[in-house]
């Protein structure tokens, strides 16, 4: 919004064009920033047949190449942990030292995890921005005609075509990244 005086006006209250809050603020985007428990982070594979760090691991793993939404993801693997993991979980701070029975893992900690924290699955970083891209095309064509004159705002338009080339060139660079990580991914498997 501008000012009577041609100004921008600083004060205004701006929010995101794709949220992937499930709620509250957050001070950042990745685990480390916050005091809330993360499974993922604090426990590591083990060698046992029952490990259910790997089989989260391997949830998200197979949600991510079906390209699941990250509020689907997260859903299901809060239900996984619910289930099966939070009943027998013991979680000792040894810096605060305190033990905590049966640990809370937040919906809003496993997506700090998967989408922000963990390198272990860039698509999934990947389709929040395609999202943007996506939600903020949306947005702009709702405002580009002068409903009175029926005249296209100028300005507005080319914001909005410029997003648009902007999203065609992230296509591009994004199909051929997943190209390359996918043969990482296969070469590293091997070793
Ligand atoms: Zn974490």
């Amino acid at each position: 919004m501008m000012t009577d005086d041609g100004h921008e006006d600083l004060h205004r209250t701006m929010g995101p064009v794709y949220s992937l809050e499930v709620s509250g603020a957050s001070a950042g985007p990745t685990c480390a920033q916050h005091g809330e428990f993360c499974f993922l982070c604090n426990f590591s594979a083990s060698e046992d047949q029952d490990d259910p760090w790997s089989d989260i691991i391997d949830v998200i793993g197979a949600l991510a190449e079906e390209n699941k939404e990250i509020a689907t993801i997260v859903k299901i693997v809060h239900q996984n942990y619910e289930q099966n993991v939070r009943p027998t979980l013991s979680y000792t701070d040894a810096a605060a030292g305190i033990t905590i029975e049966h640990p809370e893992w937040s919906k809003d900690a496993i997506r700090r995890h998967i989408v922000f924290t963990s390198t272990q699955w860039p698509s999934l970083f990947s389709n929040v921005c395609e999202n943007i891209f996506v939600s903020m095309i949306a947005l702009q064509s709702k405002h580009v005609k002068d409903m009175d004159t029926e005249d296209v705002d100028e300005e507005r338009r080319k914001a909005l075509v410029d997003t648009m080339m902007k999203y065609s060139q992230f296509q591009r660079n994004r199909a051929s990244t997943f190209h390359l990580s996918k043969n990482t991914k296969q070469a590293s498997s091997r070793i």
